[in-house]
Parts: C-alpha cells; sequence; structure tokens
C-alpha cells in the first residue's frame, strides 16, 4: 500500500501543495517536516512535508525522489507558524517554510545557461540585454541564473535569455544546486584492539627496527587516550608520520574516524558570570504577573501576551533574563529578538553570562556554516536559548517556553526587502499562541496599534515607570572619576534612581526673528559651549531621513500640504515642483509663503556632513565624530566610533537616527536634535509615531549620568504634539491624541491596509501597469462585500530603487486581504499591513 504525502515546494510563485507518493524504501524515513527531492514540472524541486494524506487528489501521483535529510528540518509547530504567515501576508507557503531553513541548506532551483557551441551568432540582430548575455557566456562559460543575477545587477534578464533560447542561441536547464553547507567533520584516530594487547603482537610493525618502534610509540600514546585524538598531535607526540598511521589502520591496529564539530562563533567570547540582583518593588510587582503567565503556559494554557512598557534604563532586560531562567528551570527552551545585534552588544553579552553554554546566537555576520550548526545544534536540543534579529524567531526550538520582542516597536522587525512581508512582533504573538508559550514584548515607546492591543484586552500591559540605573556602587566609582560629588536619589536595594533628563524646546522662527541664521540656536551654542568648556560630550542629532523634501516656511513654520489629503508634499528637484503621495496633486513651490508673505519658504537642505562642518566652524576647537550610513559602512565601523567617543577622543558625536538606540554612553550630557519635525512631514500615517519614537529615544540618550544631562529640541513647529510629547516624556498623551487621529482618518488598528507596488525601469510602463491594475482592482471592490477604499495609483515617496520606478496603490478597508486572497498579482509586491507608505 503506498503512502501519500502533502509536499509544499521550495519555489517563489508556488503558492499550492501537491500531492506525492512515497516509494517504498522511503516510507520509514521521513514525517511531517522532513525536507525531501520532488519532480515539479520539467525541473527537480526541494519541498517539505506537509502531512501523510489518505488519498491523493490526483489519480497519478509522482513519487518523493530523495530526503535531504533524516531528521525532520521543521518542528510541527514552524509548520504551523508557516501556514499561519502564508495565510496572513498572502505570501506562498514555500517562502514561509523557506524562512525556517538555514541558508544554504534551503535551495531554489536554479537554470543552467549555456551558450550554443554549433552556432555562428550575428550580435547585430540582438538587442543590447541578449549582447550582454551572450557576451558573459563567452568569457565565462556556462552560468547559473543566480550568477548571472549578480553579474547583471537589478536588471531583469530572464526574458531576453528566454528569447535566446527559442532562437537556439542558447541552452537552458533547469537544475537543483547541491546544498552549499554540510556538517563540518575532522579526521581523528583510535586505537582498534584493546590497549593491553599492545605488548603481545605477533608480528614485527615494520622490519626496520626505527620504524617499529615509531610505531609501536604511537600505539601506546594512543592507549593513552580515552579519546580519538587529531593525527597531527600523534605527529607531535610520537615523531610519527602520515605513513605509519596509514599501516597501522592497513593492518587493523588503529582506526581513522570523522568525528562532527560544531562552527561555534561564541567559542572564543569570554563569559563573565553574573549573579541576578535583588528586583526592585516595581520589578517585583512586574514579575508577578509574568510568572503566572509562564506557569500558565506550563499548564498547557496559553497566556496572553504582556507588553511590558518602561523607558530605558527602567528593568525590563533584568526582567527578560528572569523570565529566561524560569523557562529553563521548567524544561522549556526561549527565544530573544534584539533589533539589531550590532546595536545591541551589552544586551547579547547579558543573556550569554548568565546563561553560559545554553545561549546561542544568530546574526547577519556569521558564515553560512556557523548559521547550518546553529541551527543544528538548536535542532538537537543542544542549545535551549536563542538570541538574535527577526530570523532567530524561526529556529526550530522544540518545547518553546517563552519569546521575548525586545524593542518591539522597532523597524528592523518589518521584513521589507523579500516575501513574505511579515512583522517579527506580531508573528512572535502568533508562534506563542501557536506552540503554547508566553510572550513579552518590551518598549518604551510601543506602536500605536501595539498597545491599542492592551487597551482593548487581547494584550495584559506590565509598567515600570521609574528608571533604575546600574548600581549605586558603580555610579559612584563613575562619579569618583570624573571628580565630582554625588548628587544621586538613592533607590532601593542596590539600585541607584536617576530621573528622566530636562528637555527644552526652541521656537527656531524666533531665532531668524533675532537675526540668528545658524542652524544652531543661541542656546545650542550656549549648551556646547558649556559641555567644551568641561570636558564632557554632546551628541548631535540629524533625523536624515527626509531632510530636504518638504517645503516650509522658516518665518513661521508653514509646511506646504495638499489641499486634498492635507499631507506635507515632497519637493521634486527636477521640476522644482510639489507633489502628493497620497493622490497624485501637483503644483510649483511658491515664491513667498501663503500664510505670512515671508520670502523665507524652501527645503532644508542639511545633512550630517554639512552639520558637521558648521558645527566647526563655529567651534574651531571641537573634536567631532560622525556616525551615519557613510562613517558606518564598513564592518566593524560602529564599534571603532563608538571606542573613540567613549574614549574620550571627541567631544561631539554627529549623527542620524542609528544613535537613537541603547547604548550607554555616561559622558554625554547634552542631546541636541537639530529638527525636531523633520521625520513628522513624511507623507505617510505613522510618521508621527515615529518622530516620537526617535526623539523620545534620542531624549534618552542623555542624562544617564551622575553629571544629569539636558536635551535641545530645535524646530519650526514648537506646538506639535509630537514633539510636546516627546519632550515631556509622555506616551499617555502622546497615544490619546494619535489614536483620536487614527480613529477620525480611519488608519490602523482601526482599518487594515495592504499595499500594492510595482516597479519598472520605464517610468511610462511603470505607470501604465498601476493603473491598469487599478481598474481591475476598482472591479473587485465592485464585486466584494465590504467596503474598500482605494488610494492611487501614485508614484511612491521613494520614487526610484535600483534605478526602477515604483508605483503604488492603497487598499483600506475592515479586511481588504480577503478580496485578495486567490488571487494572481504576479510581478507586484503585495504587503499586508504595510509598516511604512513611504
Ligand atoms: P532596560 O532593559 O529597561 O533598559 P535594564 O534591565 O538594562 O533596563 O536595567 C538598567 C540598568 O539597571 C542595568 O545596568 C541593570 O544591570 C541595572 N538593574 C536592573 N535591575 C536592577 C536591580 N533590581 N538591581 C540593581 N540593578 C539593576
Ligand atoms: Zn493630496
Amino acid at each position: 500500500m503506498p503512502s501519500y504525502v502533502e509536499v509544499a515546494i521550495n519555489l517563489p510563485q508556488i503558492f499550492n501543495t501537491y500531492h506525492y507518493h512515497l516509494p517504498t524504501d522511503l516510507v520509514e524515513c521521513v514525517m511531517p517536516g522532513s525536507l525531501v527531492i520532488v519532480p515539479f514540472g520539467k525541473q527537480r524541486a526541494q519541498g517539505v512535508i506537509l502531512r501523510f494524506v489518505e488519498t491523493p487528489e490526483v489519480a497519478e501521483t509522482r513519487p518523493i525522489e530523495d530526503i535531504m535529510d533524516e531528521k525532520p528540518a521543521l518542528t510541527s509547530s514552524q509548520m504551523a507558524l508557516a501556514q499561519w504567515l502564508a495565510d496572513e501576508t498572502l505570501s506562498p507557503l514555500g517562502t514561509c517554510i523557506n524562512l525556517m531553513l538555514p541558508s544554504g541548506l534551503s535551495q531554489y532551483t536554479d537554470t543552467l545557461i549555456q551558450l550554443n557551441p554549433d552556432l555562428d551568432i550575428n550580435p547585430e540582430n540582438l538587442s543590447q540585454l541578449e549582447k550582454q548575455i551572450v557576451n558573459l557566456l563567452k568569457k565565462r562559460g556556462d552560468l547559473r541564473g543566480r550568477q548571472i543575477d549578480a553579474l547583471i545587477r537589478h536588471v531583469e534578464w530572464r526574458g531576453a535569455a528566454r528569447k535566446l533560447s527559442r532562437e537556439g542561441i542558447v541552452r537552458t536547464q533547469a537544475i537543483l544546486p547541491p546544498p552549499r553547507v554540510k556538517p563540518k567533520s575532522v579526521r581523528k584516530v583510535t586505537l582498534a584492539i584493546p590497549p593491553e594487547t599492545i605488548d603481545n603482537l605477533e608480528e614485527p610493525l615494520s622490519r626496520v627496527h626505527r620504524v617499529h618502534d615509531r610505531r609501536m610509540h604511537v600505539l601506546k600514546t594512543l592507549a593513552g587516550e580515552p579519546e580519538p585524538v587529531e593525527p597531527s598531535w600523534i605527529y607531535a607526540q610520537a615523531g610519527a608520520k602520515y605513513n605509519d598511521l596509514k599501516t597501522l589502520e592497513e593492518i587493523g591496529l588503529i582506526k581513522q574516524l570523522d568525528i562532527q564539530v560544531w562552527r561555534d562563533p561564541l567559542v572564543n567570547a569570554a563569559y563573565i558570570p553574573v549573579t541576578p540582583p535583588e528586583l526592585t518593588r516595581d520589578q517585583k510587582r512586574a514579575w508577578e504577573q509574568i510568572k503566572l503567565g509562564l506557569s500558565h503556559a506550563e499548564q498547557g494554557q496559553t497566556p496572553r501576551p504582556y507588553l511590558l512598557h518602561g523607558v530605558t534604563g527602567s528593568g525590563k532586560t533584568e526582567l527578560y533574563l528572569k523570565a529566561v531562567k524560569e523557562s529553563l528551570e521548567m524544561g522549556k527552551s526561549a527565544i530573544v529578538l534584539v533589533p539589531e545585534i550590532s546595536l545591541t552588544p551589552q544586551t547579547v553579552k547579558r543573556f550569554l553570562s548568565r546563561f553560559p553554554g545554553q545561549v546561542g546566537v544568530i546574526h547577519s555576520q556569521l558564515s553560512e556554516g556557523e548559521r547550518y550548526d546553529t541551527w543544528r545544534r538548536v535542532r538537537n536540543g543542544e542549545l535551549s536559548v536563542i538570541i538574535g534579529p527577526r530570523s532567530a524567531l524561526f529556529m526550530p526550538l522544540e518545547n518553546l517556553g517563552l519569546i521575548v520582542v525586545d524593542e518591539c516597536h522597532h523597524e528592523s522587525y518589518d521584513q521589507q526587502d523579500s516575501q513574505p512581508y511579515y512583522h517579527a512582533a506580531s508573528t512572535a504573538v502568533a508562534a506563542a499562541r501557536l506552540s503554547g508559550a508566553a510572550v513579552i514584548l518590551g518598549s518604551a515607546t510601543p506602536r500605536v496599534t501595539q498597545f491599542y492591543q492592551t487597551i482593548s484586552g487581547q494584550w495584559d500591559y506590565i509598567e515600570l515607570p521609574h528608571r533604575i540605573l546600574a548600581h549605586r556602587e558603580a555610579i559612584a566609582h563613575h562619579a569618583q572619576r570624573l571628580g565630582i560629588d554625588l548628587p544621586i536619589t538613592s533607590g532601593e536595594g542596590q539600585t541607584a534612581d536617576l530621573g528622566l533628563p530636562e528637555v527644552s524646546i526652541v521656537d527656531m522662527r524666533e531665532e531668524l526673528q533675532s537675526g540668528n541664521r545658524s542652524i544652531f540656536s543661541r542656546e545650542m551654542q550656549k549648551a556646547l559651549q558649556h559641555i567644551l568648556d568641561t570636558h564632557q560630550q554632546a551628541i548631535l542629532f540629524l533625523n536624515r531621513r527626509g531632510t530636504a523634501t518638504y517645503v516650509f516656511c522658516r518665518s513661521c513654520g508653514y509646511v506646504v500640504k495638499c489641499p486634498r489629503d492635507d499631507k506635507p508634499l515632497t519637493y521634486h528637484r527636477r521640476e522644482n515642483g510639489l507633489l502628493c503621495h497620497t493622490c497624485g496633486y501637483r503644483r510649483k513651490v511658491p515664491r513667498t509663503c501663503p500664510e505670512c508673505g515671508s520670502r523665507q519658504i524652501r527645503q532644508m537642505g542639511t545633512g550630517t556632513e554639512k552639520v558637521e562642518q558648521l558645527a566647526r566652524e563655529r567651534f574651531p576647537n571641537a573634536r567631532t565624530l560622525r556616525w551615519d550610513a557613510e562613517t558606518t559602512r564598513k564592518k566593524g565601523a560602529h564599534e571603532h566610533i563608538l571606542t573613540q567617543f567613549t574614549n574620550q577622543q571627541a567631544d561631539i558625536l554627529i549623527g542620524t537616527q542609528m544613535l537613537a538606540k541603547g547604548l550607554d554612553l555616561p559622558l554625554v550630557t547634552l542631546v541636541g536634535v537639530i529638527l525636531a519635525e523633520v521625520g513628522l512631514n513624511l507623507p505617510d500615517y505613522r510618521s508621527t509615531e515615529r518622530t516620537f519614537q526617535v526623539l523620545t529615544q534620542v531624549a534618552g540618550r542623555a542624562g544617564r549620568s551622575p553629571l544629569g544631562g539636558r536635551v535641545i529640541l530645535q524646530t519650526y513647529e514648537p506646538d506639535n504634539f509630537a514633539i510636546q510629547t516627546a519632550a515631556h516624556h509622555n506616551f499617555a498623551d502622546f497615544y490619546e491624541q494619535e489614536i483620536a487621529y487614527r480613529r477620525e482618518l480611519r488608519y490602523p488598528p482601526f482599518t487594515r491596509l495592504v499595499r500594492l507596488e510595482y516597479r519598472h525601469h520605464d517610468e511610462r510602463k511603470a505607470e501604465e501597469t498601476a493603473l491598469q491594475l487599478a481598474g481591475i482592482l476598482r472591479q473587485w471592490i465592485r464585486e466584494s462585500d465590504q467596503h474598500i477604499e482605494m488610494s492611487g495609483p501614485v508614484p511612491c515617496f521613494f520614487s526610484r530603487l535600483y534605478g526602477r520606478y515604483r508605483w503604488q496603490i492603497i487598499l483600506r478597508g475592515v479586511d481588504p486581504t480577503k478580496m485578495l486572497r486567490n488571487r494572481q498579482l504576479p510581478d507586484w509586491i503585495v504587503e499586508v499591513d504595510p509598516p511604512s507608505l513611504l
């Protein structure tokens, strides 16, 4: 009786699953989760067995060809999660399963392209792109599709290749490359006979006396080793040679073994075991709640997710550590998500030192082999805590008890560059539900949609309202080093209480009126001078994303907006015009301000480089450092710049939003924001919340020192509520106003959005295709039983990417995904709950 299985094919754009039968020799080997090779159309492809089926849906099934690994690649909760993710994001199941396979093991099939040697090619009949392909093949020989992708970047060359193939100029053939990664093993040797028999050997080990002695020495050395050892060690110990080992093996006295070793990226990391501190009263209260959730999870009832709300330094990480410890004691495993490893080395170190030997770290700089080995060690149950960015969520942990999402509002949790377009925070909530685990989402500035979950009762809310900072002793030590008196309010236990920094808002319109045209207000100049005089440090922050994109009046702060959508219009240098990225409205840049008549109306054109230059002009003795996309491009540059700064080799650090993330810089007592509203004027419904988050976090950089600290926000819109609430560290007020705005304008969480994007190198073609789809969508909307609004098509705010023009359409309704289900939109990027509309 043949067994049938349902298989998800690991190929892009395959939404369906398929039935196959198992040849008899494989029946015993496979199970749900097994990674297999199947015939698919004319090619061979990788797939994952989802389940066994009684009767196949087609009469003639094809056989599973082979199994790639005797252990299943996916756990059962992972398969459920992949299915959930595919439904939720409208993505092919294969792309979701692919997230869970270590890169290098998972292999999409590829095409091998070969030049037809028997054909004389007349280049005149070929297009530019066709010629390029032919020349590549002439120069490099046969090429795989992915190699050509790398050689002709960001160009859709496959159409041209198909044409060449039809004309017989090239041949194409589907291939399935072997996995790039394999377990690493080393050769070791050991004795093949009982050690006590060595002295009773009948034959000499060589006719040459000296050689016999040497080989005897090898045997005796091995007899003293309980475990197999590496040959090089034997060579050194016994003065033996490769030939000796070979001969001894041939006569059966020793054997050589291939022993697997783990490529462990942490093998050189130093562990500093530390004992957990006693919790503060707030932490204890929070802990009681979390502990309850964990014990519910242990009894098989999935607890509600926890939103752990507390400013940086309020003790959240300490609670994560405690929750992980509790999970481990219950015999369960844990996943800890952090935004970016390179920006959170301190958090990672704390986990490593608290749970030595049990933690695996995933990050983008791991080699494929290290990644694969970490994956296998997790699968074997050798690592029970995984820490890493969003991809760590997809490790095959059995018996998951806890997921932590640190800084759960962070943008890096949204996958925006490839399918499936998912959100790690909400996926973590689903993963926890599917495996019966607890989940803690921590942040100082949760997203409005996340906080809304606690208001609507879906998640539980835990607050840590006070900032504790390190041990009182550590702070005292620090203060001593700086040679200052200690103005510390002591907290409970070992902690010291550090208040939040004082924040002032400077109205830049007044600066202009008083004749100060510099980008530094008088207050900022004074504060910087004080920093230089007292040998402290300052950070100057510029939200670069969007500085030069909108037009505003420096006299009154007026921002030119769309009369229809009330969104800031975007400046386009080429036509010196303004465009609305919501509805397509266009106008010229006004010469005078429509509000006050001033001629000071233009876009702000300042980058970090310019800020640095101006700072140096104003303060010739200041030592400045720049931290932005450009200066941190090189590997290790982050650490390098930070080290320089913490070693006091610079006074002023100038940077973009990367600076907003969490490192302790104790000598920083001034944080200056050059223009606080920049991010507010991006045409996206989330720009207000992003600006609030960034400003709040930037403000948190200051005042983490016994010297205290202050924050200066410069702005032309001093009354804006996001700036006001950020300045007062007031999340509650911010949320109240923002949620009211969302409710009124029907934005998430009150509706759901779907963003459809089309890219093409030909601008006209991009526009036409977008218009065409809009027509089809209008028809679908009429046929659907829901109220769905459509806006666009319009060019995206970032209108070109890799030389291709981007157009988009936004759908909004209670659940617009329903209408799109089971519809094919090839070539379109479909993003459900898009994190950004830019
Ligand atoms: P968060 O994750 O909210 O930024 P942390 O857990 O990192 O906060 O705590 C901030 C600082 O306070 C850290 O240096 C941490 O070691 C210290 N800390 C946290 N809780 C305690 C405690 N109960 N006793 C002493 N120090 C603590
Ligand atoms: Zn408009």
